[in-house]
Order: structure tokens, then sequence, then C-alpha cells
């Protein structure tokens, strides 16, 4: 029976996979990956056949139900089954369900870590989530409740903690604006849209919770990442063209 491995690709840059990444992408022998991973990325796993599982925001995706299905299959006919993951696995990219369902199948599994987007804006922003006497708490939420999931109050972690990373909230920013002055976060709280972070066409726009909706409208359609609190006031503004060519990603 194989192993399989659940493995973050990062934010999408390729050379922010990690190495150990890189090698079992090259030795797989199938890599089901989701809609975020780049043909670059899929593309240093030349033997392997690839499997878009890909969720996209509300698109059409695949069952998680079926994902885990076709995992334990993998495992009883291949040696090595990748699990690619944008950014890392374990953050907001359902890997208990596919590792309780494989484990539960008396299949192998093994998480690599990956660089999440929150981590990778930092990057961009040039700004640290954390800071003395600024911020000494970063909050991780999502306000996108899965099918047939309590509406869990995302807003309490929000207003208790100094930075607020929101992954998948774009779509609804109208909606998440509103939620976080309502938990008492002042309208001129400094924000950062951070999309398509790590990559070439990367774009930030920044203003505060109250322009939130107006720049989330402005965004395009890759994935975006918003920064709310102190840590990201005055970060200057990256408009497309303004992104230099990154150097030479590896090969
Ligand atoms: N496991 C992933 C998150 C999956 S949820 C991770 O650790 O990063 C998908 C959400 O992640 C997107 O809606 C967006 O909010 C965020 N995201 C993923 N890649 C991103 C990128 N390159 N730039 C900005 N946000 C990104």
């Amino acid at each position: 029976m194989g192993r399989v491995y659940l493995v973050g690709a990062g934010p999408g840059a390729i050379d922010l996979l990690t190495v150990r990444a890189t090698r079992l992408l090259a030795a797989a022998d199938i890599v089901f990956h989701d809609a975020l991973i780049d043909d670059d990325v899929l593309a240093l796993a030349p033997r392997a056949e690839k499997v878009a599982v890909g969720k996209r925001c509300g698109a059409h995706s695949t069952s998680q139900r079926f994902i885990n299905k076709r995992l334990v299959d993998a495992a009883a006919k291949y040696r090595l089954v990748v699990r690619l993951k944008g950014g890392d696995p374990m953050m907001f990219g359902r890997a208990q369900e596919e590792i309780d369902a494989l484990a539960e199948a008396g299949v192998d599994v093994e998480v690599v870590p990956g660089i999440t987007a929150a981590l990778a804006a930092s990057a961009d922003l040039k700004r640290s989530l954390t800071r003395r006497g600024v911020s000494r708490s970063v909050a991780f939420v999502t306000p996108r409740i899965g099918e047939g999931e309590d509406v869990a109050d995302w807003t309490h972690a929000a207003a208790a903690a100094d930075t607020v990373a929101i992954y998948m909230g774009a779509g609804d920013a109208i909606a998440v604006a509103r939620a976080l002055i309502e938990q008492g976060r002042p309208p001129s709280t400094p924000v950062a849209l951070i999309e398509n972070a790590s990559r070439p066409d990367r774009v930030v726009t920044v203003g505060t919770i109250a322009s939130l909706p107006t720049l989330a409208a402005a965004r395009g359609n890759g994935p975006a990442l918003i920064v709310i609190g102190e840590v990201v006031r005055d970060v200057a503004a990256q408009p497309a063209t303004a992104v230099r060519p990154r150097v030479a990603a590896l090969r």
C-alpha cells in the first residue's frame, strides 16, 4: 500500500515551495491538486498523473467525501500519492477530513507544511503581523461557512486579536466590514488587501475597514487576503505595474 502526503504548495511562487515538497513532487506517482495550484508547480511532478480536485470559492468543485475516497483508492494503487494544497494544508484546507479518512482506511499519511497566504502577504507588505508595542496577537479567520456547518461566529476572534488575517473574505467584504465595526473595531482601522500574494501579478490596495468594500470591489479574480490592524497602517499600495520581475524561479 502507498503513502499519501498532504503537501503545502505555498502561496503561488514556485520557489516558495519547501525542498521536501519539491522532492515529493518529483517522485510522485499521482498528484491530486486544487485549483489554486499553478502549472509551474505541477511541472515539478513530471512523472505523476495529475488530477484536479479543485475548489474555487463557490465554483464547481469536487465534493470532499469524493476526494477522500479517491485518496484512499489511490493509496491502494500507487506507491507515492501527493495531495497538493495551496498555502499550508492545515490552514483552511480541510486537511483534517482527509487525514481522518485515510487513517480510518489504514493508509499512512504525512503532512508537509507550506507557506500560508497570510505569511506571504506579510512578506509582500514588508509588515510584520506581530510587532512590539503594537500587535501581540494574530487571528487567522474566515467568514466562509461550509455546507451544513453552523454559523460559527468568526468575529469574536477578529475582535480579540490585534492583527486579523481574513481568508476567503473579499467576496463578502460588505458583510465583513459591517461585522468588524459591530464588534467594536473603529471604521478607521487600517486594512490591506493583497491579491495574488507572492506572485508576479500581485496587487496591494490599502484603506480602512470603512473603505474595505470599495477595495474588494476593485480587485481582480485572483485569491485575495485581507489584513486588518495597526501593523498595516501606512502601507504603500502596490499597483500591478509596480511589481518588479522576480528573481529567476527554480526550474
Ligand atoms: N491553505 C491555504 C488557504 C486556502 S483558503 C493557505 O494556507 O494559504 C483560500 C484562500 O486563501 C483564498 O480565498 C485567499 O483568501 C487565500 N489565499 C490563498 N493564496 C493566496 C495568495 N497567493 N494571495 C492572497 N490570498 C491567498
